[in-house]
């Protein structure tokens, strides 16, 4: 074959044959095939390399232009027949492609094809180049970007990816005619759980087990990816009407409920799931957004539950944002304060304050606002720690004075929430406050909830037993409303039950609720606990309570919650009116 190597230069015959022998060496040397088009003859000459590359012969090797592109599959014959007379035309200065051909065999290889236009001595066009089998690096670059589109643990989609998928999405859906499309957001429940008492190699196959049941929920052209940790997410196209999408939710949590069975672990496993419609004017980040504070509102439902998006939920969010924020300063700009509610020793000749419980507010200018909407934004953020720590040194000081000022064997209880317990050194940090403020450990009680104990920590365990052998109490507040479990009664070191307002508010008339109330009371006897009634606010209600042997109360029959201010003349008055008009001083002391 005799391939022209430089057509450009008319030089002597003698150089153009030294340089057709260095050719010959290159093309033999070299790995790209190598070929010649005769432009106006639509004639087509190739190396012998070109040939083995695709496993011709002389019999099927082509001849034209067209018969080479006809070995393309046909989107890309288009193309490169596009750039050939893009280059002919002299609108490219190079013919330079990528594209695929198929081989003998029908296989398709990836290749690189460059061509260079020019004139023979007769002045005819000749297009020469070479042709590159670029398959490895094409399926190198196909691997790197599957790696950087996907999770390695469960071979799904990943964030990238699924932000490319949703702005597709969104493109369809800003078309008219466009079918209804919805993001699920999904993610699981109690997952760190898992993680955290089994170990990363059982949570990353429960990851996997759990992948595999959601995808068995969705239909061919959903999508469904690893956004992160437990978190995954759905992209569902193409449904015929909007309810489709919580349906397919719907669907996914009762794939949850059968267990995962891994390493002989049998879990139960469930899902909280956000949904969200896609509008065409989002963008792929709006969408996410707004199933995510689905899912946000989901998981406030408690757990496996499934909610949708709507616009009053972002306002809420905002409205729960704005409160954060201003509840994360609250405490450098002095607006929590402490309401004490008094607890009392009930007896036929004379009824004694034996101490007071501290019951945190907020002030928000002029309205005030109560604990059960303040807490637990407090317990999300951590923030409850620094207030807790307030609310114990402030009630200690508080009661500390009381005491030093007429009511000496004033008690003090301070609710502790479970963050606090958990605390490195929180026993040291409650003797640290006594010894400061001088309040003697046995005038203190810290009330803790039943969820506190089904945590269930060996630390919280061993905290409490500090507690105790300093000489502080223990007790076990709102008693009735959790999984009251007798287990707890015994394993941690609690001396004080309080029964639950909701649960004895009703008792007198209730059958069932009375013998529950007499137990507990006895229950306490027998363990020699103290029980205190919470919640007491008629006449029936502390009737049945002393006929049931109950004599310590809190409620509003006695008291609401007051300001110190407020409260301290009413204590010394309830005090000093006894027939002994002695000092309030505990039965339990
Ligand atoms: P809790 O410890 O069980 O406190 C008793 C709650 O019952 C108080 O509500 C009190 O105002 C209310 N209460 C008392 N007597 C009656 C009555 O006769 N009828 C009715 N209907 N309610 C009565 P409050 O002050 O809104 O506190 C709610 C909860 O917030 C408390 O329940 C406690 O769990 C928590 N809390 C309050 N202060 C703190 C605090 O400083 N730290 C922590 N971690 N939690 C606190
Ligand atoms: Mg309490
Ligand atoms: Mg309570």
């Amino acid at each position: 074959m005799s391939l022209v190597l430089d057509t450009y230069s008319a030089a002597s015959r003698l150089a153009l044959q030294d340089s057709e022998a260095r050719y010959q060496r290159a093309v033999q040397g070299a790995n790209d095939g190598l070929w010649e088009w005769h432009v106006d003859e639509d004639r087509l000459t190739v190396s012998p390399r070109w040939k083995d590359m695709l496993g011709l012969d002389d019999a099927t090797l082509p001849h034209t232009l067209s018969a080479w592109a006809a070995r393309m599959p046909e989107a890309q014959q288009q193309a490169f027949l596009a750039a050939v007379t893009a280059h002919l035309e002299g609108r490219q200065a190079f013919l330079h492609l990528e594209c695929q051909i198929r081989d003998r065999w029908g296989q398709l290889l990836w290749i690189l094809v460059r061509g260079l236009v020019s004139r023979d001595q007769h002045g005819e066009r000749l297009l020469a180049g070479s042709q590159t089998d670029i398959s490895q690096r094409k399926q190198a670059e196909h691997e790197l970007m599957h790696a950087t589109m996907h999770d390695p643990l469960t071979g799904l989609p990943n964030r990238e990816r699924m932000n490319e998928l949703l702005l597709q999405a969104l493109q369809r859906q800003a078309k008219p005619g466009a079918r209804h499309a919805a993001v699920l957001f999904i993610d699981l429940d109690r997952f760190k759980l898992i993680n955290d008492s089994l170990g990363h190699q059982v949570g990353d196959q429960v990851l996997v087990q759990v992948a595999t049941r959601i995808e068995r929920c969705l239909r061919p052209g959903d999508h469904l990816c690893r956004f992160g940790g437990d978190e995954f997410v759905v992209l569902l196209d193409d449904m015929a009407h909007a309810e489709d999408a919580e349906r397919v939710a719907q669907r996914i949590m009762h794939g949850m409920q059968y267990p995962v069975v891994v390493r002989g672990n049998r879990l139960n496993i469930s899902a909280s799931i956000g949904v969200a419609p896609l509008n065409g004017h989002d963008t792929e980040q709006d969408a996410l957004r707004e199933a995510d504070l689905a899912l946000y509102r989901a998981k406030a439902y408690g757990k496996s539950q499934l909610a949708l998006f709507n616009a009053s939920l972002q306002q809420e969010v905002h409205q729960r944002l704005k409160l954060e924020t201003a509840l994360g300063d609250a405490l450098g700009k002095g607006e929590f304060e402490l309401f004490y509610q008094p607890i009392v020793e009930v007896a036929a000749d004379r009824s004694r304050v034996i101490g007071v419980e501290a019951l945190l507010r907020w002030w928000q200018g002029e309205q005030m606002i109560g604990p059960d909407e303040f807490i637990p934004i407090l317990e999300e953020t951590g923030d409850i720690v620094k207030v807790g720590d307030w609310v114990l040194k402030q009630a200690c000081t508080q009661v500390r004075e009381w005491q030093e000022h007429g009511l000496p064997g004033l008690r003090c209880s301070v609710n502790l929430s479970s963050r606090q317990l958990l605390e490195k050194n929180f026993a040291s940090r409650v003797a640290e406050v006594l010894a400061e403020t001088g309040l003697p450990p046995k005038s203190l009680v810290l009330e803790i909830t039943e969820s506190l104990l089904m945590q269930d920590g060996p630390e919280t365990l061993a905290t409490m037993r500090e507690l105790e052998s300093t000489g502080v109490r223990i007790a076990l507040d709102d008693f009735g409303t959790g999984f009251s479990s007798l287990g707890y009664l015994h394993r941690y070191p609690l001396h004080i039950i309080k029964i639950d307002k909701s649960f004895i508010s009703k008792a007198p008339d209730d059958e069932r609720l009375k013998a529950i109330s007499r137990a507990v009371i006895g229950l306490g006897k027998g363990l020699s606990m103290d029980v205190i009634a919470e919640g007491i606010e008629t006449s029936a209600q502390m009737d049945f309570l002393s006929g049931e042997g109950c004599h310590l109360i809190q409620g509003y029959w006695f008291s609401r919650p007051q300001s110190a201010a407020d409260l301290k003349p009413w204590l010394l008055n309830l005090t000093q009116t006894g027939p002994q008009g002695g000092v309030a001083h505990s039965l339990i002391n």
